[in-house]
């Protein structure tokens, strides 16, 4: 037994080591904002003359990282989605397609547009169907969809890509668990329209709260940074269009008070640099988590396709067809006893981060009965970085334990 998993296994073999562990934000870091702090500048427009300032310098590297020309920092994730949607010209009672497996902030950014949402079936795999999708395109009417690559799983982006165009669908991408991943060595966030990213606290890149959005259209870009607030500063703006972009823009779109402060571009600027190594670490405990799950009879992993090159920071698997929603709960619990958090989609009430489609009653009612089968079995793990594989080891154990003490059986 390594030093690790002796530390993070209790007296009684419980896991004793938080699931909301954070990693510190980096010295840089701390040292950027205190200057910062120093000298009073905290909002994006309140410049040095010469200075392009913290926001600005953040856009810039967003945008190179991902190799897209513009990016825009907002104040969430949730903020991000509702611009791009009223970039894409989503006005009120229009119809816009997501995924029925996604968090709140994703059917609740459609409706803070005055939009509806139209829930598309998820599958085992935990990607949306896309038989289900191209069907209710051409029933709702709906010209953009809003795809939530929900616990960091991809679809298909080519075939997601070639249903957009034949269907007329903008496509805006939820990239809030896909920050780091690509679908054939192509990043996420890059496939359509607009990609949005989240910087609230337990996402890959952490401010507290904060959001991103990239984009390779001028027009889309500029009525974006219009929307966020640029109060006619737009010049300003580091990985921004040009003037002529925002010839219509700066008076068909009205300010909408998005902004990201100086303090925390200050706080993303180094994690930024950061990430390959987060993904990496990340990468290495989803492998062992995997590793110790796969082999327990009846329990169901995601598949995860070869084009995918996916961010770990959590996993998913599926109980047995078979386990009712007592024998899940009991499951669930018992685990929880040993220190071993698990979010089961299967409760009657939402709680904690998750909530089911179920739960959103201003969205239309729809029936859904795949993503219900698929929910009421679906187990999620956070595997924050404050873990080492030796606790993700002893982690899967457990749960091993506690599975097969419910009577698993092939
Ligand atoms: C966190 C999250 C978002 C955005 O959340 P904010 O809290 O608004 O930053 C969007 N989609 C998913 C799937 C998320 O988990």
């Amino acid at each position: 037994m390594g030093k690790a998993q002796a530390e993070g296994q209790g007296h009684a073999g419980n896991f004793v080591k938080p699931f909301t562990g954070i990693d510190p934000t980096p010295e840089a870091a701390i040292a950027r904002a205190v200057a910062v702090m120093r000298s009073g500048r905290l909002h994006r427009y309140d410049l040095a003359p010469g200075d392009a300032g913290p926001v600005a310098e953040l856009e810039t590297a967003v945008a190179r990282w991902l190799g897209v020309p513009y990016a825009l920092a907002v104040t969430s994730g949730g903020q991000a989605m509702q611009i791009a949607l009223r970039a894409a010209g989503v006005v009120t009672g229009d119809r816009v397609l997501t995924n029925a497996f996604t968090l709140a902030p994703v059917p609740g950014a459609i409706a803070a547009v005055g939009a509806v949402p139209v829930l598309v079936e998820s599958d085992a795999n935990l990607r949306p169907d896309l038989a289900d999708m191209a069907a209710k395109a051409v029933a709702s009417g709906a010209k953009v969809l809003l795809l939530s690559n929900m616990r960091g799983h991809l679809p298909d982006m080519a075939a997601v890509s070639d249903l957009c165009a034949r269907a007329g669908l903008m496509l805006i991408e939820d990239c809030a668990h896909t920050m780091g991943a690509a679908w054939a060595g192509r990043s996420s966030g890059t496939w359509g329209l607009a990609g949005c990213f989240s910087t609230q606290g337990y996402k890959h890149l952490s401010s507290g709260e904060g959001g991103l959005l990239v984009t390779a259209d001028a027009e889309c870009a500029a009525r974006a940074t219009i929307l966020s607030g640029s109060y006619m500063h737009y010049a300003r703006h580091g990985a921004g269009p040009d003037e002529t972009a925002f010839a219509n823009a700066k008076y068909d779109m009205p300010n909408c008070s998005a902004r990201m402060d100086a303090l925390r571009a200050c706080l993303l600027i180094d994690q930024l640099a950061t990430l390959p190594d987060r993904v990496a670490r990340w990468r290495a405990l989803y492998r062992v988590a995997e590793a110790g799950l796969a082999h327990l009879p009846g329990l169901r992993l995601p598949v995860r396709p070869a084009q995918e090159s996916f961010v770990g920071s959590s996993i998913q698997f599926l109980l047995p067809a078979d386990w009712d929603g007592a024998r899940a709960a009991a499951f669930v619990s018992a685990c929880a006893a040993r220190g071993v958090v698990l979010a089961w989609f299967g409760a009657a009430e939402p709680q904690g981060f998750t909530s089911r489609f179920d739960s959103w009653r201003y969205a239309p009612t729809t029936t859904l009965p795949r993503t219900r089968a698929v929910l009421a079995r679906l187990c999620d793990m956070r595997l924050p970085l404050t873990f080492g594989t030796d606790d993700v080891a002893t982690v899967t154990a457990i749960i091993g334990q506690e599975y097969r003490a419910l009577g698993a059986h092939v």
